[in-house]
């Protein structure tokens, strides 16, 4: 006996192509991927173990250590978004009992607790008001009373906009025999980032914001002092999917399958990289603040604040207050449904009070702001 299989009305409307409706992504990520980043993932596949997928794989290591100014070894990209390559950071470098010492000043760094306390770190905070950054004076105090295995601080907090600077860290952390764990996420491509120069141990970020990719393949790497650390656990890493030294084993000259890599995003990856190689590491930094300080003037002239302090305010994302009396939510919908702009509104203790406006890779330019800008002049009330 057979049976007939049918579709139902609904699902026949689905059988049209996908389409979808082109918008403006000016919220805390992801950002509007470049063309030819687009162009890039919709080439071909190939095999994971391909020689010239391989090769594209090498072009990724090499162009990753060149955008986050390191010379890592291990530095690759993490089959996943950028938690996935956060929690390979965790994962790798905490043994249960690590004291890890953990900056919290806005939403991400309370998922760094979150993650370190799973893989059964002896977790310390340091805390500020979101919109702050710590001091090097209040790191040194917090190391000398923790002397913790590991400090972690985010660089960009994506939820506040603060820039936490991480000159003169690295050698701090290095008197105490602490690594030095870094979220740049949100910094990657478009602030400022010397990871060898500031003594970073241990960093992740993201493909979809900074670099203007898709999101799906994010970037990690490991000092060779992280690495030692690694090599000394008296118990395997618990997460398989993220464990090093099973990675390395793909990503360097072995070349053992360990998973199918999710090949087109690799593909974009690389294009994004390519395309901040060929703008110029320096000049695409030079870009994004350029576009941020049109976008703060703009803003000021619309009579609207911003909420962090302007020596600390991000490149990539600008967190704007919202005005007493107006309904921020309402004004994120208008701009969305009314002049496809999206905009993110606040987290946390900044739930409310403020809206998030990224200017990130491919987005970072005068256009955007000047799309923005007209549109908020439209939609806020007179
Ligand atoms: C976006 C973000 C993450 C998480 O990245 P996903 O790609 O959303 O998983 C982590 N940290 C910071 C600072 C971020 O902005």
């Amino acid at each position: 006996m057979s049976q007939t299989i049918s579709i139902n009305d609904s699902q026949r409307l689905q059988l049209k192509p996908l389409e979808i409706p082109t918008k403006l992504l000016l919220g805390p990520g992801p950002s509007n991927a470049h063309p030819s980043v687009l162009q890039a993932m919709s080439t071909t596949p190939l095999g994971h173990l391909d020689p010239d997928f391989l090769g594209v794989m090498d072009e990724i290591k090499s162009l990753l250590r060149y955008v986050w100014q390191t010379e890592n070894p291990l530095t690759i990209a993490v089959s996943g978004t950028g938690s996935a390559a956060m929690e390979a950071t965790i994962a790798n470098s905490v043994e249960p009992g690590d004291v890890v010492l953990i900056g919290v000043a806005g939403y991400f760094g309370n998922r760094l607790v979150d993650m370190a306390g799973r893989y059964g770190a002896d977790v310390r905070t340091i805390t500020k008001p979101w919109g702050q950054v710590f001091s090097l004076e209040e790191l040194r105090t917090a190391v000398e009373i923790h002397r913790p295995a590991i400090l972690s601080l985010v660089h960009a907090e994506t939820s506040t906009g603060a820039r936490q600077p991480l000159e003169g860290v690295g050698e701090l952390c290095r008197e105490f025999g602490t690594l030095l764990l870094v979220d740049t996420v949100t910094s990657l491509g478009g602030v400022p980032i010397f990871l060898d120069e500031w003594g970073v141990d241990l960093a992740y970020s993201c493909s979809q914001k900074g670099l203007g990719c898709s999101p799906g393949a994010s970037p990690f790497t490991i000092s060779p002092r992280a690495w030692e650390k690694l090599q000394r656990r008296s118990t395997k890493v618990t997460n398989w999917y993220l464990d090093m030294n099973l990675l390395n084993k793909y990503w360097g000259s072995e070349r053992v399958y360990h998973h199918t890599a999710p090949i087109n995003l690799y593909y974009g990856l690389r294009e994004a990289l390519r395309l901040v190689a060929e703008e110029g590491l320096a000049n695409c930094w030079q870009r994004h603040q350029k576009n941020v300080e049109y976008l703060w003037e703009g803003l000021e002239s619309l009579g609207l604040s911003m909420h962090v302090e302007r020596e600390y305010r991000l490149p990539t994302l600008t967190t704007v207050r919202i005005p007493e009396g107006v309904d921020g939510k309402a004004i994120a919908k208008q701009l969305l449904t009314e002049h496809k702009i999206e905009v993110g509104g606040g987290l946390g203790e900044l739930a409310g009070k403020v809206w998030r406006v990224g200017l990130m890779g491919f987005n970072s330019r005068k256009e955007s702001v000047d799309r923005l800008i007209e549109a908020l002049g439209q939609v806020l009330p007179k």
